[in-house]
């Protein structure tokens, strides 16, 4: 037996809770893991409390990744004891996730954990951080250096938004933190970041085209913000979008593409090919600081995340919070 948080539908309402589940409930898949760590991530939050379809199938176990010891493997890639983390894939969404002692999926989903760093480390960074990543290394990809000037990022106290603070930071860019959290400044400016502006700044109606302030941006909010963080990019500058925090839509013109060249790149973690998950997950290892990452994750129990999801809608989860399913 093993205990997962699994999620119900009846009528239009979603319920959660703790159950436990048998082998003979496991999904199909090549590769079964021995789960340690989960992290809590926005999606998870919204798939928990039922507020977006971003569960495609009931009952269904949460949680878009994970990182444990391989049990059973029929994937020519993977053996007993091998450590893995997963992120996306669909599973938490079409095929049941992390929040469980034990999981059933495809080896060519699994990344091998970077040598001489721990399940918990993984989780720590988790599908947040990763996504942190790849929305640093797209910026980079599109010439993104810190002599062009300020790079923005939105959402900043949230679990992607604080991992890019500290990359960016790492990289040697001067970070500006955006936040509904000014409380929390010392805390971002610990993590990297320059100088902090209040979200409000950027989260009302704006014009087409603004003063320019950023070279570049990562954005975890969408909406409202996105369109302003755009018309205020500098000429030929670039904002990776991975985030809808504020919203889905983007109330935006084409004024900043065709009059200034600004690049918008759009990032998405679930189905992000292997090799770019690689590169992302080895330059997570080599360039993010361990006591900034610890400095903003907190770790909770299997019994403490249903609350929790509530909590990461409304904006009031803090960093990272990492899963510790046993
Ligand atoms: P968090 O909840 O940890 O962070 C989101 C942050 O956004 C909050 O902490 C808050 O930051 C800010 N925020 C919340 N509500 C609003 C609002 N109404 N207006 C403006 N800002 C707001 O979530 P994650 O870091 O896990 O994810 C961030 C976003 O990125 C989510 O939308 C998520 O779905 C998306 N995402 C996308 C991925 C992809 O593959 N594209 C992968 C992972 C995440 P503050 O308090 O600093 O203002």
């Amino acid at each position: 037996m093993h205990q997962a948080i699994v999620l119900h539908k009846n009528d239009e309402e979603v319920t959660a809770g703790i159950e436990s589940l048998t082998d003979a409930d496991l999904p199909d898949g090549d590769v079964t893991v021995r789960v340690a760590y989960s992290t809590l991530n926005y999606k998870d939050g919204l798939a928990i409390t039922g507020k977006a379809p971003v569960v495609r199938k009931y009952p269904m176990v949460p949680g878009v990744d994970f990182s444990g010891t391989v049990e059973s493997s029929d994937h020519p890639d993977f053996k007993p004891g091998d450590e893995v983390i997963l992120n996306g894939w669909g599973v938490g969404e079409g095929h049941p996730g992390g929040m469980s002692q034990k999981a059933r999926v495809k080896g060519e989903w699994l990344v091998p954990l970077p040598s001489a760093l721990s399940l918990r480390w993984a989780m720590a960074v988790g599908t947040a951080g990763y996504t942190a990543m790849l929305c640093v290394l797209a910026l980079v990809r599109q010439g993104v250096t810190p002599d062009k000037g300020d790079v923005l990022v939105t959402g900043a106290n949230g679990g992607v938004g604080s991992v890019a603070v500290a990359l960016l930071a790492g990289r040697g860019f001067n970070v500006v933190a955006s936040t509904g959290r000014t409380e929390e400044t010392d805390h971002l400016k610990a993590l990297g970041a320059s100088d902090v502006i209040h979200r409000d700044e950027l989260s009302g109606r704006g014009k087409p085209l603004g003063k320019t302030r950023w070279a570049a941006a990562v954005d975890t909010v969408g909406s409202q913000t996105l369109a302003n963080v755009l018309s205020t990019t500098q000429y030929g500058g670039s904002v990776a979008a991975c985030g809808l925090a504020q919203g889905m839509d983007l109330p935006t013109t084409v004024a900043p593409f065709i009059l200034r060249g600004v690049n918008l790149l759009g990032v998405d973690s679930v189905y992000a090919p292997m090799e770019r998950r690689l590169e992302a997950w080895e330059c997570l290892a080599t360039e993010l600081d361990t006591d900034k990452l610890e400095a903003m994750t907190s770790d909770v129990g299997l019994g403490d995340v249903i609350p929790l999801a509530e909590k990461i809608l409304a904006g009031q989860v803090r960093g990272r919070t990492v899963i510790d399913v046993n």
